[in-house]
């Protein structure tokens, strides 16, 4: 069974962009993976297809109205779908290449990418959605998000990448930030290759790889040393 995303947004023409180009593009040309994209003013009811409404109890923006985005959700993913149902946004859980792993090994995924101010916190609850954010930040909208999400999953579908891209030694898998690279030139700008990885001697390259992996997370992500997730 190949991973199939839904995605559900009010900018339909933004995507594939950039998921339809190299090794992702292929996958899904040669349907490693599916993707269907829903435009969500299908769902408006009025005249002017409109999805949103001022916010209850004033304020600034607009919200994307539930009962609009609970039709869309029940047409591409009917009671029973066994994919997660993703809400991109920024009050949400972190994403984290664990959480990318899992959801590569799965069926798929739901990705509704709001607009303006968000959702509707009772079509959350309802539709039982899973709120995931990219950072620290504010998007304009959640389709680059969404992009950037599938762009961390799909490239760990079986058969994407070629067999010489390993995925195992990346950063974050084991907790971990990656080692340096190097190539040739031999010498460049006055800087030479760490000569262990010039020695042909795999043992010692493989010991340098992780001191060099752990000091560099020491130094910059002492946080993935403790985290458990
Ligand atoms: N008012 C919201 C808040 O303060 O949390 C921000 C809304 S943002 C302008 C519009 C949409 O962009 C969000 O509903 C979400 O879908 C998307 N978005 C923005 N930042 C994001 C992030 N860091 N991660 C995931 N999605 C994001």
């Amino acid at each position: 069974m190949s991973f199939a995303a839904d995605i559900i947004t009010l900018f339909p023409d933004l995507f594939p962009g950039p998921l339809g180009a190299s090794v992702i593009g292929r996958g899904l040309s040669d349907g490693l993976w599916s993707l269907r994209v829903t435009p969500l003013r299908d769902f408006a009811t009025d005249r002017h297809k409109t999805v949103d409404d001022t916010p209850s109890g004033g304020g600034a923006g607009m919200v994307l109205r539930p009962d609009i985005l609970a039709k869309a959700i029940d047409a591409v993913s009917p009671y029973g779908d066994p994919r997660p149902r993703l809400l991109m946004s920024p009050r949400g859980k972190p994403l984290t290449q664990a959480r990318v792993r899992a959801l590569a090994d799965g069926p798929g995924a739901v990705i509704i990418c709001g607009r303006f101010e968000g959702v509707d916190q009772r079509v959350i609850e309802a539709r039982g959605l899973e709120e995931v954010s990219i950072g620290d930040y504010v998007l304009a909208g959640g389709e680059v998000a969404a992009m950037v999400l599938l762009e961390a999953v799909t490239r760990l579908i079986p058969g994407v990448l070629g067999a010489a891209d390993s995925t195992a030694e990346e950063s974050f898998e084991g907790g971990l930030l990656e080692y340096p690279h190097y190539t040739r030139p031999q010498v460049f700008e006055g800087r030479d290759i760490p000569a262990v990885l010039t020695s042909g001697d795999h043992g010692k390259v493989a010991q340098w790889r992780r001191a060099e992996a752990e000091a560099l997370t020491r130094k910059r992500r002492p946080d993935l040393l403790v985290r458990k997730d």
